[in-house]
């Protein structure tokens, strides 16, 4: 007779134990994803803006000294297709221009020397993208 009684499964209490430590499990991780998604996306943005810093700088010494741009510009669409002034560092200096992960478009400040990205900010003042930050002036060329 006790056997029988001991292959009967879990209890109802037992059921609930369980879904309420899985419950707070889960309510403890989720957030902790998000916050590791969105800093995995600030830190491939960063990385993206030191690799197209790094090719205007050789754009630059490739030119003999010339500017890359005299105003700010913007590189980017914000999906992924390079203006004018991104095409040019394309292909000789970076294979396919990088895109942002959270659609931002990236910009180039002459007067800082800097990429800027409107949802990260810069390499030297990075953002975490939850915010637009802004760029300088949209559109435009050299
Ligand atoms: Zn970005």
């Amino acid at each position: 007779m006790k056997r029988i009684a001991s292959k009967r499964g879990f209890t109802l209490i037992e059921l609930m134990i369980v879904i309420a430590i899985i419950g707070v499990l889960a309510a403890i991780a989720i957030p902790d994803f998000n916050r590791a998604r969105i800093q995995a996306r600030q830190k491939a943005c960063l990385a993206n803006m030191r690799v197209v810093e790094g090719a205007i700088d050789m754009w630059e010494m490739d030119t003999d000294g010339d500017r890359f741009s005299t105003g700010d510009v913007n590189l980017d669409d914000g999906s992924g297709n390079a203006t004018t002034d991104g095409q040019k560092l394309c292909p000789d200096y970076i294979k396919k221009f990088p895109r942002c992960r959270q659609k931002g478009v990236y910009a180039y400040k002459s007067a800082d020397m800097a990429v800027w990205c409107n949802k990260h900010g810069t390499v030297d003042q990075p953002s975490d993208g939850t915010a637009d930050v802004g760029y300088p002036t949209p559109g435009g060329g050299s």
